[in-house]
């Protein structure tokens, strides 16, 4: 009997390329909600803070090789900002002393801790890499080798306004940090943040200024961080604090936005604009395309697929192949496309790419290639 062949999208997804995920927070539900990833779990199509889209059965089936989990303390702002959320003080009174009674460095801190135990035990399936040189061993492990997971860090309140904690994360093994996240954090000013379907009541109402930049922190930050080889993403941060990342650093390491979209596309500041993403790809760096409709394109509709692949041209168009990467965001409180709501869906990507005529030397790049370029080339530690 003549064997079937195996489709030209799967060998290209599971054997040609490296797929790497720029932008995920397994961390939140293992620290926020004692999740574990070793269980499968359920991953609604909705909003739903409290689903597991990055377990370890979905990364297998999506065919992942290693995945930048990003840890986030939540900014006490939160609770202010939504009265109602109060409540969690006394529905999870440990949860709530642990994250938001305690100098957030220390609670960046616990929470890679947590991710570490999560990746240990998680056996054979799962290994923490701490420098290139861990993520290369990993990756050179041939078939049914675990799934290389870099510490990332989202929003430089973690520093707790210290510069000396740059030092501290770049040695425990964080590759790189979001400057901004929801918040102003003593370092970088946000964009707002917040879709509109979450201002419900007097929760989450948008601020707009979005003209200071970085802090005089921030810039320190920014240098110390170039200079040590630590790499700087630039979501969330507004297009001021953007311009100035781009203006301190020049060309002497590659910069990245792990998870936005293009602001051609969607007019939202937090998206960057075709100026921006040929300044990034300048710098040897990547523009990662987050998979969320809202700062895509805002669309009736819960399928997203195509308007990743439609943002995914269009970076490719603007700053060029080599500069174009994935950045899920799973876990990470977003409302993930209807048609890719977890890590296990992501050869669905692989296959609309195929479809729209992406060689498989093109996918491999967008998938892990130029990921693996800018960590190899930007991550200086040893
Ligand atoms: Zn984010």
């Amino acid at each position: 009997m003549e064997e079937l062949q195996e489709p030209y999208w799967k060998q290209i997804h599971y054997r040609d390329s490296t797929i790497v995920d720029l932008h995920a927070h397994p961390s939140l539900k293992v620290s926020l909600f004692k999740k574990t990833l070793t269980r499968g779990h359920r991953a609604a199509k909705m909003f739903d803070p409290f689903s597991v889209r990055t377990d370890i059965s979905k990364l297998r089936k999506g065919g992942l090789d290693a995945m930048l989990s990003v840890i986030y303390a939540p900014e006490a702002q939160i609770a202010e900002d939504c009265k109602p959320l109060g409540i969690l003080r006394y529905v999870m009174p440990s949860t709530w002393r642990k994250i938001f009674e305690q100098p957030y460095f220390d609670v960046a801190n616990q929470m890679l801790d947590e991710m570490e135990k999560a990746v240990e035990d998680a056996g054979p399936d799962l290994r923490m890499a701490h420098s290139v040189t861990e993520l290369n061993a990993i990756l050179e492990m041939g078939e049914n080798r675990p799934i290389a997971v870099v510490h990332c860090i989202e929003g430089a309140n973690s520093l707790s306004e210290d510069l000396d904690s740059v030092q501290h994360f770049f040695d425990r093994g964080v590759a790189y940090i979001t400057l901004a996240h929801f918040y102003p954090n003593g370092v970088a000013y946000p964009c707002y943040p917040f879709p509109e379907p979450m201002q419900v009541g007097d929760c989450f109402q948008p601020d707009h200024d979005l003209t200071p930049g970085l802090t005089t922190l921030g810039e320190q930050v920014v240098e110390k961080m170039t200079d040590l080889g630590m790499l700087i993403d630039v979501s969330h941060c507004t297009p001021a604090a953007r311009e100035r990342v781009y203006d301190i650093v020049g060309n002497r390491a590659p910069l990245m936005a792990t998870h936005v979209g293009a602001y051609e596309i969607n007019p939202d500041p937090y998206n960057l604009t075709d100026w921006e993403i040929r300044k990034i790809a300048d710098t040897g760096g990547i523009v990662g395309v987050i998979f969320m409709n809202y700062w895509l394109m805002p669309h009736e509709t819960g399928r997203g697929i195509n308007f990743i692949t439609h943002t995914l041209r269009h970076f490719k168009n603007v700053g060029g192949i080599d500069h174009v990467g994935i950045g899920s965001d799973f876990d990470g409180f977003t409302d993930p496309p209807d048609d890719l709501k977890d890590a296990s869906e992501l050869p669905k990507l692989t296959q609309r790419l195929v479809a729209e005529g992406y060689t498989s030397e093109e996918i491999g790049k967008i998938w892990g290639g130029n990921a693996l370029r800018v960590l190899r080339e930007g991550w200086k530690k040893q």
